[in-house]
């Protein structure tokens, strides 16, 4: 059970490697906190500063209230699991979660209560007497989870966990880690993934690294349905948002944009009178988008490129230009004959985003 406070926390790799800064972020007892973002971004940077793994070049962190700076990794009370689980070979299962234990001195019968504590949420009961060398990857991984609750520390740290993991068993790991995080709903957990499905899947809330800063903080859906920005609005969702150029030709509680392709789009995005004629990019997720012979319209073109899915038909469309990235439109179930037609597509004015300046017209300045 623990909180944290980190407050503009930066880091800066000897002298001049600047890498983070101004990360000011709280994460409530019992969150699930997952840390996204493109590689190199300083995902687990970030997650070695709160370990105490690396140091803090600036600003605070507090765990329960109290400065953490320059508390050594050992007395902060986390634990961290790492993609490589690095099981100790000969030894057992219940020896390899006892160790830390045998360390620090617990009696027999703590590190027992402990052991078979862990070994019952996660499910490694039978088990236990093997050598990691008999058990899935999977399975391993959950010793590796396993050692870390044996320790009952504040705050759990993941880095990575999953990602050695064949896809299959990903899944499988993922949905045993939710449920682990269910049945010990006032322990705080810090995920690092560069995987969107599991940031989705698994957070109460994502924190959207770029740019040596957050990007934005929120719930998956509010990243998903109210992005701040273009980066997280094309970061999360896959394929990624579409973003159309145009100009605000109607403002009010709905807007309607002209754009620079052709068509014009309706939406629910309110703007004031001072917002007429700016500039923007209007932004589509691929799955938003259906077929249509009227305006309003988003996009008119030609179908290049079709993936046939089965749930889904994605259709790619000839670049409007050079170095344009073609629009994506994502339908749901199978579409036959599509390559090479041309057509219209609309979206509703409720999943209509406008962007200027990169930043979503939702959020004030
Ligand atoms: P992520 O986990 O998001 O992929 P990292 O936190 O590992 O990113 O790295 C963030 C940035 O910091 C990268 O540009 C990386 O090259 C740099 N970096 C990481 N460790 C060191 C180090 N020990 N010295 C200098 N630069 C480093």
């Amino acid at each position: 059970m623990a909180d944290l406070k980190l407050t503009d926390v930066a880091k800066t790799y000897g002298n001049a490697v600047n890498v983070l800064n101004d990360i000011n972020l709280d994460i409530e007892t019992g969150e699930l906190i997952v840390f996204v973002g493109p590689s190199g971004c300083g995902k687990s940077t970030l997650l070695r500063m709160i370990a105490g793994l690396e140091t803090i070049s600036g600003g605070e962190l507090l765990i329960d209230g109290e400065r953490m700076n320059d508390v050594p990794p050992a007395q902060r009370g986390i634990a961290m699991v790492f993609q490589s689980y690095a099981l100790y070979p000969h030894m057992t299962v219940r020896d390899n979660m006892a160790f830390a234990l045998k360390l620090a001195k617990k009696t027999p019968k703590e590190i027992d209560d402990a052991v078979n504590h862990a070994a019952r949420v996660l499910q490694l009961e039978d088990y236990l007497d093997r050598l990691p060398k008999a058990l899935s990857g999977g399975q391993r991984q959950r010793v590796a989870i396993g050692r870390s609750i044996v320790r009952d520390p504040k705050v759990y740290l993941f880095d990575e966990p999953l990602s050695n993991l064949d896809a299959s068993l990903r899944v499988a790991t993922r949905i045993e880690i939710a449920q682990l995080k269910e049945s010990m709903p006032n322990s705080t957990m810090i995920y690092v993934t560069h995987d969107q499905v599991e940031a989705m899947t698994l957070a109460s809330r994502i924190v959207v690294l770029a740019n040596k800063g957050i990007a934005q903080v929120g719930t998956p859906l509010e990243l998903y349905e109210r992005p701040e920005n273009e980066f997280v609005a094309q970061f999360i969702g896959s394929p990624a948002m579409n973003l159309l150029p145009g100009k605000i030709t109607k403002t009010g509680s709905q807007t309607e944009v002209s754009l620079d392709g052709g068509g014009t789009v309706l939406s629910d995005v309110p703007t004031t009178d001072a917002q007429a004629g700016l500039g923007v990019n209007v932004g589509v997720r691929p799955e938003d988008m259906v077929p249509t012979e009227s305006d309003p319209y988003v996009f008119e073109g030609r179908v290049n490129i079709v993936e046939a899915l089965g749930e889904v038909t994605q259709l790619y469309f000839e670049p409007v230009s050079k170095d344009a990235a073609p629009v994506i439109a994502k339908l749901a179930g199978i579409h036959q004959g599509l390559r090479g037609q041309s057509l219209r597509l609309a979206a509703p004015a409720a999943k209509t985003h406008l962007f200027a300046q990169g930043r979503s017209l939702l959020y004030p300045v």
